[in-house]
Order: C-alpha cells, then sequence, then structure tokens
C-alpha cells in the first residue's frame, strides 16, 4: 500500500519561511498533492508578525494565500510536524534542527550546518537515494525519533547531477568546477547592490570548500579524488551557470556525454515524485546557451540545462551547466527529499515520536 492517499495530507511546517529559500518552499507547497502547509516560523523578530508583511523582499514572494497568517517561533512546542522544512541560516540551523529531530520530527534542510555529518543523508533522490538509510543509524547514535536529511549546496544540486549522469557511466577521477553564481544564492539582503552592479565578485565564503567536500560524498568519490573550484558572485538575479572540466576512468566522447545527460532520468526510486521532472537535464543544441535569462525555469525551475559540451584539452571533457539555485538548488530539492522519505518511510512518519504531540502528527484532510 502506498503510504499517503490522495485525500488526506501530511502535515508539514517551515521554518525560515521569511527567506527566499523558504518563500520559494512555500510556493512549491502550494497546492502540493501529498503536503499541507501548517506553522510558518522565522526569528524572533518576526514572531507574531503576518506573513505577507515579514516576507523578505516583500509579500509579492509568497502565495497570496497565505499572507495572513501569523508567524511562530522556530522552536518544536510551536511549531514541530511529521516534516519541518528548515531554510534557516546555517548558525540557526546547527541548533534548532537537532531539537526538532529530538522532537520526533523528519527535518529536510537546506542548510549547510549538518551536511557532512557522517551519519546525516546528503540526498538528491535521482543521484542517491540510498542515502536515506543512514536514518537508521543517526536515530541509532543520537537517541532520535525523527532525524535530519539535507540537500547539498545549491552548485552541487545543479552540477551534481550533470556529474553523476556520466559518473554512472565511467568513474569520474577529477573535476574543475568554475561557477557565476546569482545574487539570490546569498539569501535577503544578501550582496550590496554598489558591491555589485557592473561588477564580479570572485570570492565567496566557504563555498569552494564546500563544492569539493559536498560533492564528494554526494557521489561516493573517494577522498583523494582532486575536485578544484573558483567561484564568482555575478549580477543575475537567479541562475547559477558553471563551467565544468572533468577527467574520467575512460575518455568520454562529446556525442556520448550528451547522450547520456540528455537520456538519464535517474534512480528508479525518484521516478514519478510530483516535484521532479521526468528528465532532469536538458542539453540544449545552442551554440550560446545556457542563459540564465533563457534557461531558468528549464522543468519549472527542477531541469538543469546543459550545453557547450565538447573535449577538454586538459581534462578530457568540458561543458557548461545551469540550474535554477532558488529550485533544483534548494526549495525544490527540499521538497523532492521529503517525497523520498515519505515515499520510502511513510508510515514511519506517521506512526512515530512520542514526543509530538497527536496533533501534529494527524494527518489533515484535504480542503
Ligand atoms: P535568507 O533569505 O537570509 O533567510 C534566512 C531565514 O532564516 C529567514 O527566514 C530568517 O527569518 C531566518 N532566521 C534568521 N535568523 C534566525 C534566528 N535566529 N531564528 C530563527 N530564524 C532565523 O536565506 P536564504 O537564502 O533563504 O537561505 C536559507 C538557507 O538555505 C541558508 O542556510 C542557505 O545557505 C541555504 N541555501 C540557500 C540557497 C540560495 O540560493 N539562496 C541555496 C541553497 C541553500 P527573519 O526574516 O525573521 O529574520
Amino acid at each position: 500500500m502506498q503510504p499517503w492517499s490522495p485525500e488526506r495530507r501530511i502535515r508539514v511546517s517551515l521554518l525560515g519561511a521569511t527567506g527566499l529559500v523558504g518563500q520559494e518552499i512555500a510556493r512549491k507547497l502550494e497546492n502540493h498533492p501529498w503536503f499541507e502547509l501548517g506553522a510558518l516560523a522565522a526569528s524572533p523578530g518576526s514572531v507574531g508578525l503576518r506573513y505577507g508583511d515579514a516576507a523578505r523582499g516583500g509579500a509579492a514572494g509568497i502565495p497570496p494565500a497565505l499572507a495572513g497568517r501569523r508567524l511562530v517561533g522556530c522552536d518544536p512546542q510551536q511549531a514541530v510536524a511529521p516534516i519541518v522544512f528548515s531554510a534557516l541560516d546555517a548558525a540557526t540551523a546547527r541548533e534548532v534542527e537537532p531539537e526538532f529531530a529530538r522532537a520526533g520530527a523528519l527535518v529536510v534542510s537546506n542548510a549547510s550546518a549538518h551536511r557532512m555529518e557522517s551519519d546525516v543523508p546528503l540526498l538528491v533522490p535521482e543521484v542517491n537515494p540510498e542515502a536515506l538509510s543512514l536514518l537508521v543509524t543517526q536515530r541509532a547514535q543520537r537517541g532520535w525519533s525523527g532525524g535530519i536529511v539535507c540537500n547539498p549546496n545549491c552548485v552541487v544540486a545543479i552540477v551534481g547531477l550533470a556529474l553523476a549522469a556520466l559518473h554512472q557511466r565511467r568513474r569520474l577521477r577529477a573535476a574543475s568546477v568554475t561557477t557565476l553564481q546569482s545574487i539570490s544564492g546569498a539569501g535577503y539582503p544578501g550582496v550590496s547592490a554598489l558591491d555589485l552592479v557592473g561588477n564580479v565578485i570572485p570570492y565567496i565564503e566557504g563555498e569552494e570548500e564546500k563544492i569539493a567536500a559536498e560533492l564528494t560524498k554526494l557521489l561516493k568519490l573517494p577522498e583523494e579524488t582532486p575536485i578544484g573550484a573558483q567561484v564568482h558572485r555575478v549580477p543575475v538575479p537567479s541562475g547559477h551557470l558553471a563551467s565544468v572540466t572533468a577527467a574520467f576512468e575512460e575518455e568520454i566522447r562529446p556525442d556520448d556525454a550528451e547522450e547520456w545527460m540528455r537520456s538519464w532520468t535517474g534512480a528508479p526510486e525518484a521516478q514519478g515524485l510530483p516535484t521532479l521532472p521526468v528528465r532532469p537535464i536538458l542539453v540544449t543544441p545552442g551554440v550560446d546557451r545556457p542563459q540564465p535569462r533563457l534557461d531558468l525555469w528549464a522543468g519549472d525551475g527542477m531541469a538543469v540545462t546543459v550545453g557547450r559540451v565538447r573535449r577538454d584539452p586538459v581534462l578530457g571533457l568540458r561543458f557548461v551547466v545551469l540550474g535554477h539555485n532558488l529550485v533544483r538548488g534548494a526549495a525544490g530539492a527540499a521538497v523532492a527529499n521529503a517525497e523520498l522519505v515519505v515515499r520510502d518511510q511513510g508510515s514511519e512518519i506517521r506512526g512515530q515520536g512520542s514526543e509530538v504531540s497527536d496533533e501534529a502528527l494527524s494527518l489533515t484532510p484535504d480542503p
């Protein structure tokens, strides 16, 4: 029997609802077939405010039906639910997410705080659904009835898809990633306009280290695999573009690389999840594509677009990949992870957690 049914949805709450990623999650959950959005939580300064008044950048980014909801605090007393989406900054997430996991919630996190912990799944449904099994160890080691599942950093979520499609055919031996990352990747208010308009900043704190470490964990590469990264912040509102060169155990011809990426559907466990496109990688024939302005919303923001696939004289293969940092790189990644968890262990999510109130665990009938 499926762990959900069309007429009953699972209650979820949202931590960091007012931020850019939180707003995008709220949009992804509007009319979601499996999830019903309950508590909206933010920082102490926002508690009690209407969501429409506190949403960073204004109410235009949130579903109008939620604008009048009052924000609550990020503590389990006010916001626990069977599934809790976290779009908190890393420092807050480090403290808050374990409190929810301890209270019985499955925390689906965008933050970097717990991504590299050995018992925390760093999950992309098409790439490594088997990582979910780490939840068993996590619960046993930490004594939690809930747990924490993370999606990768926005660059890794995008580049990782393209590399995974190739790595499954010929093992990846080395990669060098040069990024052009949009302003919204820095959250709101992010980088000052005076610093960025007409400019490029060749540094994002901690980003290059995250790209190397998280790609290694996601693709289960040997620790010594050389992964280089050079990041740049560019004056583009949304959409991260990455130029990738890579070496594989055996050189891949550009035509084969295109075909393998275009036809890749990812792990069977991911197929049919409501938020995922059937084909997560589009390969564009355009000589000057992908471009953020033209390709950002491929697959409703959940597909990445690859172009300029060609031979590289240094490492063997070169291509450019673009994805929506707030959607495939963050909000949509988290919602897809929650869908995978529900498909994998929905009955446990409903049944667990003596510390979670019956009310919070109860499924809400569709209106
Ligand atoms: P953001 O716009 O800066 O939003 C931060 C959110 O955290 C706001 O809702 C804020 O609430 C809340 N918050 C801050 N301090 C808090 C506290 N002490 N207690 C409770 N809540 C607090 O950031 P974002 O871009 O949405 O990113 C959210 C997370 O996703 C970060 O960890 C980020 O690294 C990660 N991420 C972002 C992207 C991206 O493209 N932006 C991609 C992947 C992952 P108030 O509004 O009330 O202050």
